[in-house]
Order: structure tokens, then C-alpha cells, then sequence
């Protein structure tokens, strides 16, 4: 398979499409990234690596930060996470809280953000240092060292996050959060500031398709029915209430961050990331999501 060839070809094509969508502008620091940025990163199992367009610069992973803190949380807890966390499409915006009240302060799924601040909270608890023991996670990924978050970005989703102290309280009172809340959010606002760029992200992404070898990184031990599980929340959690709709067109397991970023695999063949900045009203890339359904029509590549 060319794909060095299949990736000029779709950038050649996406960059014809009128640019739509807006940047996340209730997050006012990543408001002001270049919204003409656009990159691709695809690596295979066999280590080769493919790119295009702007694949080394880094950029606010934001909710695809969720996969990785949801694994380490999987491993420490086993199916007990299930417990405060459900495995369901939400069917609403990331961002919602009706359902959270009527189903008792219990999440969807943890890629939602109320899900993924239960997962803080379970990780504060099990762990000495959660924030030197994710970022270890994410070292072992992708085997990069200088990886971080960008605090101008944390503080500004802390001055304008409402809804995640809401979240917070919410389930606070419904009994399903243990720690203090402006830990959890200050943990919360570190990980989705976290900046990868797409080569780092689609490395640490194929580790989620290798179901073949061990998955142990930083001491985080997840079995290979595990990953899969991890693949399957991808798949029918990673997109929002656009997730059925990432499914029929694209057709591989993924998630997207409000950064613009959007990470996929396909299990025992490749992983890419892909980042344009505008997003549709659901919080999803336009370019990223057109990009990878050209990517599995071009290629054949498919979960089905
Ligand atoms: N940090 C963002 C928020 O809390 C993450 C949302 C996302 O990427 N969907 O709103």
C-alpha cells in the first residue's frame, strides 16, 4: 500500500473543500490557533512512518487524552471501573449534564467529560503521584520524554469550565466522586492541555491495535481482552453523539479532542492522527474526519 501517495492525495483534496467549522473558541487560549493548520501522521505495525503537512507541530490533544487515562484507570481497577462508569453511547454533546442527574450521577462512558472527570477521580485515589505516573504513561506510548501540558491552557479551561465544576458536583452528591473537586478539575484541565503532535499521538495509538504483544507501560498492565474494550468504547463512545456517524463513514476505532486532533487505528495494521483545528457543532475536526473517511475509502481499510 502507497500510503505516502494516499496521504498527498488527500491532503490535495481536503484543501479543496471550503474550510469550515470554527476553532473551540469557549476555550479561549486554543482560540487563537492558526485554523489553516493541517497535518497527517500514519505509522504501521511494521514501524514504517508516513506524513504530511504540519504532523510535527504540537497541539492540545484535549479529549483524546481521555483513552490514555481511562487504560491506566482500567488497569488499576479492573472491571470495577464499570462500577462508576458506564460502556453506553451517551447520544448527547460531551458536554451535557441532563442525562447525568436522572441516571444517578453514573456517566455514559468515560469519554464524555463527566466520565472522564470519575476517572480522575479514581486515579487520585489509587495512585501516590497520578500526574508524574500519567505522564510516565505517555513517555512509555511514545517513547518521548519532553512531553507536557501547556499551562496557559490548563488556567484558561479552568477560568471558563462551568460545566465541569458542575459535572464534578453533580456526581459529588449522587456519590460517585471520592476526592476533593478542584483536584480532580486542576488534574482534568492538565491532561486535556497535554500538546502532542500527530506522529506522537499515532505512536502511542498503535499500541492500542498490537493485540499480538504484552501491553504493560509504566507499570500500567491492561490484557489483551482489555484492549479491545478500550477499542470498543473508541468505537462506539470516541466521537460524541457523532459516534455512529465516525462508524458508517470512516470505520475504525477513534477519538477526537476539541484541539482539532483526531487519533484512529486499525487493529494489526496502522495508526494515524490527523489535526485541523475547525470543528463541526459537535466538537469533532471537519478536515480531520473528512481526511480519515478519505483514508479508509482509498485504502479499504475497515473495522467491518
Ligand atoms: N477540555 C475540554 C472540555 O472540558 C475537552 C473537551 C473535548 O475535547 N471534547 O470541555
Amino acid at each position: 500500500m502507497n500510503y505516502q501517495q494516499i496521504l498527498q492525495e488527500i491532503s490535495n483534496e481536503v484543501s479543496t473543500f471550503p474550510n469550515t467549522g470554527e476553532v473551540a473558541n469557549y476555550i479561549p487560549e486554543l482560540a487563537k490557533v492558526d485554523p489553516k493548520k493541517f497535518g497527517i501522521h500514519l505509522t504501521t505495525v511494521n514501524n514504517e512512518h508516513f506524513a504530511i503537512g504540519d504532523s510535527e507541530d504540537r497541539f492540545s490533544i484535549q479529549s483524546i487524552s481521555k483513552v490514555f487515562t481511562v487504560a491506566m484507570a482500567f488497569s488499576l481497577l479492573g472491571d470495577q471501573l464499570w462500577k462508576r462508569v458506564g460502556v453506553e453511547p451517551s447520544g448527547n454533546p460531551f458536554n451535557s449534564i441532563v442525562q447525568l442527574e436522572y441516571e444517578n450521577g453514573i456517566p455514559r462512558n468515560p469519554f464524555v467529560n463527566a466520565g472522564a472527570l470519575v476517572v480522575v477521580d479514581v486515579l487520585l485515589s489509587e495512585l501516590k503521584d497520578a500526574e508524574r505516573d500519567l505522564f510516565a504513561f505517555v513517555q512509555s506510548l511514545t517513547g518521548v520524554s519532553d512531553i507536557t501540558y501547556n499551562p496557559i491552557v490548563a488556567q484558561s479551561e479552568k477560568e471558563t469550565g462551568y460545566l465541569n465544576v458542575a459535572f464534578v458536583n453533580m456526581m459529588k452528591a449522587k456519590g460517585n466522586i471520592e476526592n476533593d473537586a478542584d483536584e480532580i478539575l486542576d488534574f482534568y484541565y492538565k491532561q486535556c492541555s497535554i500538546e502532542m503532535n500527530c506522529r506522537e499521538l499515532a505512536c502511542a495509538f498503535l499500541h492500542f491495535g498490537e493485540n499480538g504483544k504484552a501491553y504493560d507501560h509504566a507499570g500500567f498492565r491492561l490484557t489483551k481482552s482489555q484492549v479491545k474494550r478500550i477499542n470498543a468504547l473508541m468505537l462506539s463512545c470516541g466521537f460524541y453523539d457523532e459516534s455512529g456517524h465516525f462508524a458508517f463513514k470512516v470505520g475504525l476505532a477513534g477519538k477526537s479532542g476539541v484541539g482539532g486532533g483526531i487519533a484512529a487505528l486499525y487493529p494489526e495494521e496502522f495508526a494515524v492522527a490527523v489535526w485541523s483545528p475547525k470543528l463541526n457543532k459537535k466538537g469533532n475536526s471537519v478536515r480531520g474526519f473528512n481526511s480519515l473517511e478519505l483514508l479508509t475509502t482509498k485504502t479499504g481499510a475497515s473495522l467491518f
